[in-house]
């Protein structure tokens, strides 16, 4: 953290002047999905708006990471997202090409009149009297400042409001390890009909026997996960004729700490070994995968949780359980537990809990009861009313909210937080960090500043009543098709949840491939 001292030529710095780079009513640290939709949302409204993104493209882990399957509720500037994407014929069933969709993203960003600086990180945060005043960046010709009215820290690691001295969380709390990082790689000439009409897709679509198959054989020098994580057939690429592209779920790392750069070293470089002897045993076991290469890996390593901000509220795992609703919602979410183990193969999808003074092992919704860890000494799994499998009754369509709060930090003014680094315990993280989740979550943010600027008050003081008119104005989903929003006159019930509503004719895009 530093100073705002201003001098001739720049801000002064222990006695040396760093240049200002520029001056802002709105900048974004972090060009993920959380970030562009942020920058849009300010830049919309008029506000002067930077995005530094510390990679060469904006997207983040759903671009560079090659996390090419947006999930979760489309609304506000998602639609206009996924019509983009569909314009260019680089979206299908939830699948995305990752290199269309960073053009996409650009072009959005621009046309919202927002300023873009690649390949440039934040390295500190200026700070005067409780308030951030900008950031300091890295640049070719050395660091730079940029002032700003407002902040908005996507970074995914809070690098931002970490520099700024804000309170943070990392990881589970007994030792802050994070949990299980994955590199995700594609590979090309693949025969994807070939490989859906096979007997191992249908009778082991996890490939849970394969590998265990793999290990006995030798294939496989160790047990990397116990089940495929995920697998997509890139959209708009070659198909049906033995030469389709797919993206690939299946490296992990384990014992992970992605705020040591030594680690995150130490992730990229056994994730190419581990994509490297992956490839082969894919090649040899998996029918359509015959000719398969390894055509690339992620640039951007997935990391699914570091260092989180400590909000004004800590979104819980209790709250994902009990699907809680809060009167200063901003985004919704369906997604459940999705713990990936932080030592050893598998996922956990639910959260240990006390319900009427005994401890169980509870599940956000029915997807819960395939997580691949089965609670300790085989305990029962349950839904949040205490019910086993046999008779677990969940809310069809069951949906919590992520609230204003999460995003607004708790000491330092003029900063929020959006996407994967929201102020959450590693449960509700672990459910609410979905790409369209991080999506809406940013677009709130930036409509959060723009409202601040406008009103001449700290982002924390915003209304929420206001802030929620405004989203549902913008087609943001706040849950107003499905409830009463308190507060909120009613009249909402014509929203249009085009991406989503299976009885609308866009139907397709609700189809998840295998998701966790
Ligand atoms: C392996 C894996 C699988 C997943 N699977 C799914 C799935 O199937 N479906 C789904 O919907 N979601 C999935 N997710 C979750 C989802 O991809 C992420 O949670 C979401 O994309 C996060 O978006 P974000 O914008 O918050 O963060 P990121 O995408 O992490 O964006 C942060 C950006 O900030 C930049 N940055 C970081 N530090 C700095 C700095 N100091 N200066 C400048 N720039 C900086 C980074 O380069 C990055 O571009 C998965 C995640 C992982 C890791």
């Amino acid at each position: 953290m530093i100073g705002l001292k201003k001098v001739e030529g720049g801000i002064a710095v222990k006695g040396k002047v760093i240049p200002v780079y520029g001056e802002y009513d709105v900048v974004v640290a972090g060009g993920g999905v959380a970030g562009t939709a942020a920058a849009m949302a300010a830049g919309k409204r008029g506000w002067k708006t930077l995005i530094v993104e510390a990679t060469s493209a904006l997207g983040g882990l759903a671009t560079m990471g090659l996390v090419n399957i947006p999930l979760d509720f489309v609304s506000g500037l998602g639609f206009e997202m996924f019509d983009e994407l569909e314009k260019m014929n680089a979206i299908w069933h939830r699948n995305t090409d990752p290199e269309k969709h960073k053009l996409v993203l650009d072009r959005m960003l621009l046309k919202y009149n927002c300023d873009i600086l690649l390949v440039t990180q934040v390295v500190d945060s200026i700070v005067e009297d409780k308030t951030i005043m900008g950031i300091v960046i890295q640049t070719k010709t050395g660091q730079k400042a940029v002032l700003a009215k407002r902040v908005i820290d996507c970074s995914g690691d809070s690098d931002a409001a970490y520099y700024a001295g804000e309170e943070m969380m990392q990881g589970r709390q007994s030792d802050g390890m994070s949990q299980s990082c994955s590199l995700e790689f594609i590979l090309g000439s693949t025969d994807w009909d070939k490989y859906l009409a096979s007997e191992l897709k249908k009778n082991d679509p996890k490939w849970m026997e394969t590998i265990k198959r793999g290990i006995a054989a030798g294939d496989l020098p160790f047990e990397v996960d116990n089940h495929l994580n995920w697998i997509t057939h890139l959209p708009g690429r070659p198909q049906h004729c033995g030469k389709d592209e797919v993206s690939i779920c299946f490296v992990h790392s384990r014992n992970c700490y992605p705020s040591d750069n030594r680690d995150l070293t130490r992730m990229y470089i056994e994730g190419r070994e581990q994509v490297d002897f992956l490839t082969s045993f894919i090649k040899k076991n998996i029918p359509g995968f015959e000719s398969c290469y390894l055509s690339q890996t992620g640039s951007l390593l997935g990391v699914r949780e570091s260092r989180r901000i400590v909000g004004e509220y800590i979104l819980t795992g209790y709250d994902l359980a009990t699907l809680r609703k809060f009167d200063d919602v901003i985004c919704i979410s369906s997604h459940g537990y999705d713990v990936h183990n932080f030592e050893g193969p598998g996922n956990i999808k639910w959260a240990e809990m006390e319900i009427n003074g005994q401890k169980e092992y509870v599940i956000c919704n029915p997807m819960g009861f395939g997580t691949t860890t089965p609670p300790p000494n085989e305990k029962r799994i349950v839904n949040i009313k205490g019910q086993t499998a046999e008779n677990a009754e969940f809310e069809p369509n069951g949906y919590y909210d992520i609230p204003y709060r999460a995003l607004v930090t708790k000491n330092i003014d003029n900063l929020l937080a959006a996407g994967r680094n929201l102020s959450s315990d590693v449960n509700a993280q672990s459910g609410a960090r979905l790409v369209m989740a991080c999506f809406t979550m940013g677009e709130a943010a930036g409509t959060a500043a723009a409202i601040s600027l406008t009103e001449n008050i700290t982002p924390r003081r915003v209304d929420r009543k206001k802030l929620q008119k405004e989203l549902i104005a913008n087609e943001v989903n706040l849950g107003q098709k499905f409830r009463q929003i308190p507060g909120l006159e009613a009249g909402a019930e014509n929203f249009d949840d085009r991406y989503s509503n299976p009885e609308l004719n866009r139907k397709k895009h609700v189809t998840i491939v295998q998701e966790d």
